[in-house]
């Protein structure tokens, strides 16, 4: 008897179980027809929920991530990056206007892992692109902040996925902070543009050396304000085209494109659009675009496998105090890290 009335409530909890779950993917359909057919506000709440910290929102967050995939893939990503001041919001703004005017709709994302920025950071970039966040076929999205879950940088690979399934087909992604998040970008995009000015000191101005390497256009940017400000951004260029004509070929062997203009009045944006749409055509056509798709899933795949792993040592029960007793005994007799490490891994099966 006692048995009948436990498979009872068994079968009921299942059953309970598998309604919550019909609902479920019924409510994640609704949810992605409507963001389909360009409402906002359900963009907006499904960002929130990719970008929540919460460990209970991550089953509709990947849920509804899996059937925006689906209709996701044909947009193209630049990745803009450059010191603070350089001028990329401004660039930004101009080229998301040259992009619409060319028929496409573009969406805005910033990477920033150092997450200082929260809700001021969006009266920040509204104000700052005040005429693409206004526009009817832009959004404009501030950087996510404090999320844990598999980093801010893969929030925001997941944010662009959303964005192209509400329709956005230029997505624009800059890099806000310094440190990581230039590297960040680059795993995430399909051009990687540079964004440099005139008379940085020591010329590179604190760009790091890859970073030059791995760019798609390097452009100098204020080149305005008269021929005196126009010749220093050309020698700057030259300075730059000198510097990476000593560094290795990129990785699909096309040559970085060099420019000079002005973010700020739009000079020469057009024309490097051009170029770089020119280029992803190309990239398109020629099979480098899939072939540095490919290659970033994988260098993703194994981030998010190495932070993974990390995360299951650490929580395996017998961690913590093995790897307390592993740092004691290091004091006194020095064991080198690769032997603590593999102690660690024997102890911990
Ligand atoms: P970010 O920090 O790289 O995003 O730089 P911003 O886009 O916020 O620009 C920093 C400052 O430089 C702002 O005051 C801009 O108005 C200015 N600025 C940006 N682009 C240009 C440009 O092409 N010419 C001039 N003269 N100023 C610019």
């Amino acid at each position: 008897m006692a048995k009948d009335l436990e498979n009872e409530a068994r079968h009921r909890a299942l059953n309970r179980i598998r309604e919550a779950r019909t609902q479920h993917v019924h409510g994640v359909q609704e949810w992605m027809a409507k963001i389909t057919s360009g409402d906002r506000t359900a963009l907006a709440q499904a960002i929130s929920l990719v970008e929540s910290t919460k460990a209970e929102d991550r089953a509709t967050a990947e849920a509804l991530l899996k059937r925006a995939a689906e209709k996701a893939g044909h947009a193209l990503r630049y990745g803009i990056t450059g010191v603070p001041g350089a001028g990329k919001s401004t660039w930004i703004e101009a080229a998301g206007i040259d992009l619409i005017s060319r028929g496409h709709r573009v969406a805005v994302l910033a990477v920033d892992p150092s997450s200082h920025r929260t809700g001021g950071s969006l009266l920040g970039d509204k104000t700052r692109m005040s005429d693409l966040s206004l526009h009817p076929d832009a959004f404009v999205r501030p950087s996510p902040s404090g999320r844990t879950l598999g980093g801010v940088a893969e929030a925001t690979a997941e944010v662009a996925v959303l964005c192209e399934a509400a329709g956005f087909d230029r997505i624009l992604i800059e890099t806000v902070g310094v440190g990581q998040s230039e590297t960040e970008v680059r795993h995430m995009t399909d051009v990687f543009v540079l964004l440099l000015i005139p008379g940085g000191g020591d010329g590179i101005q604190g760009i790091k050396r890859g970073i030059l390497e791995w760019a798609d256009a390097v452009w100098v940017n204020k080149a305005d304000g008269g021929p005196e400000r126009m010749a220093a951004a050309q020698s700057a260029l030259s300075v730059y085209q000198g510097a990476l004509s000593l560094l290795a070929a990129p990785e699909d062997g096309a040559p970085p494109l060099f420019g000079t203009g002005s973010a700020l009045n739009g000079e020469q944006v057009h024309a490097l659009i051009d170029a770089l749409e020119a280029r992803l055509a190309e990239a398109r056509r020629n099979g480098n675009l899939q072939a540095r798709r490919s290659r970033q899933w994988r260098d993703s795949a194994e981030a998010l496998l190495a932070a993974e792993a990390l995360r299951q040592v650490r929580n395996h029960p017998k961690f913590a105090a093995l790897w307390k007793r592993l740092q004691e005994e290091s004091a006194h007799s020095q064991i080198l890290p690769m032997e603590q490490v593999r102690v660690l891994l024997k102890h911990l099966d």
